[in-house]
């Protein structure tokens, strides 16, 4: 569903990605995990295209993201064909990132109204059905304020499901939570992760990519040290950085 070949990005002189490729197939869990600055969030932004890559290709679905080939050349796609990309993509962000002055039930329905052009009554129907999935029965009219980080970051969850994503892109969603509320957030993943939505996690939480991971991507400095099974990766890394990554975090 997901196919990064030899990703690069560069800001300035500085190159942050190396050459990532990466597959992911559909209703996959993939956990990527890595020291800070090793280019986790910089690969996230670059498959919604929120960032331009210097070289390679993303390709999520059938589509080429951000790029039209022609005999043999890319074209850059215009801004609202990017945006149409994007919209089959959802991303939740470490800082929940909701609209402030709107309520749960309305930070879920704006974009599907929006960019979806559903109709508001049907947008509220479905945006009710995610607000309890996520367990938020109750607040479909609290505003981000009168809300926990746990509670918010659920709203951003099902803000993103509103768009009826194929993939769904996670940046550390726990991080930013008191430790009392990250479980209610990860249990909410776990739920999505077995209805078989396809999903790519960066996480600090390796309890998470042990039970829920297809799949562990461990990175160091713009490229993929190790990947595989995240049970035999935990118990048994092959690479030093990997087998030192772990054992801060474990
Ligand atoms: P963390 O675990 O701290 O979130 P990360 O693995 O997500 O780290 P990135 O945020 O992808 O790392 O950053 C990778 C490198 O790219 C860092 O050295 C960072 O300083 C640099 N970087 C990221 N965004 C930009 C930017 N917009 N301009 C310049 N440099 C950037
Ligand atoms: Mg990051």
């Amino acid at each position: 569903l997901m196919r990064a070949e030899s990703v690069h990005k560069s800001y300035g002189t500085v190159e942050v990605l190396k050459g990532i490729s990466l597959e992911v197939r559909a209703g996959e869990v993939t956990c990527l995990v890595g020291p800070s600055g090793s280019g986790k969030s910089t690969f996230l932004r670059c498959i919604n295209h929120l960032e331009k890559i210097n070289a390679g290709r993303i390709y999520v679905g059938d589509e080429l993201i951000g790029y039209r080939e022609h005999r043999g050349r890319l074209h850059e796609l215009r801004e609202k064909e990017v945006l149409k990309q994007r919209a089959g993509i959802g991303m939740v962000f470490q800082d929940f990132n909701l609209f402030p002055h709107k309520t749960a039930l309305e930070n879920v329905i704006e974009a599907v109204v929006l960019v979806r052009r559903k109709k508001k009554e049907t947008a509220i129907n479905e945006a009710q059905a995610l607000l309890r999935r996520v367990g938020l029965a109750d607040k479909f009219g609290a505003y981000p304020a009168q809300l926990s980080g746990g509670q918010q970051q659920r709203v951003a969850i099902a803000r993103a499901l509103a768009m009826e994503p194929q993939l769904m892109l996670f940046d550390e969603p726990t991080s930013a939570l008191d430790p009392e509320l990250v479980g209610e957030v990860l249990d909410v993943m776990k739920q999505l992760a077995a209805s078989g939505i396809t999903m790519i996690v960066v996480t600090h939480e390796i309890g998470f990519a042990r039970e829920v991971g297809d799949k562990l991507v461990f990175m160091d400095d713009g490229v993929i040290v190790e990947a595989g099974d995240p049970r035999e990766i935990i118990a048994d890394p092959q690479q030093d950085r990997t087998r030192a990554f772990l054992s801060q975090v474990l």
